[in-house]
């Protein structure tokens, strides 16, 4: 399987699973341990279309009450003019 990196050029990926974080509508969700190939050059991240589709499923059960969450954190958000 031949692929080039859009950004950079590089042919070569590795397989790794990273956190994804899904945003839509200014509501968000965090997915552990996410399939993905990663550009060994420049870092750039590619998802399979039915892993991303995955993703924005459960947002929208989640967010319909339709699936239980796993997990709830607090995320602090701050104005960059008042850091
Ligand atoms: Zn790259």
């Amino acid at each position: 399987m031949e692929r080039v990196c859009n950004f950079c050029g590089n042919i070569n990926f590795r397989s790794t699973y990273i956190q994804y974080i899904y945003r839509h509508n200014g509501q968000f969700l965090i997915v552990d341990n996410v399939p993905c190939e990663e550009c060994e050059y420049c870092g750039e991240q590619y998802f399979k279309a039915e892993v991303l589709k995955k993703i924005e499923r459960d947002f929208v059960d989640i967010y319909s009450n339709r699936k239980k969450l796993k997990k709830q954190i607090k995320v602090p958000v701050e104005e960059f003019a008042t850091l």
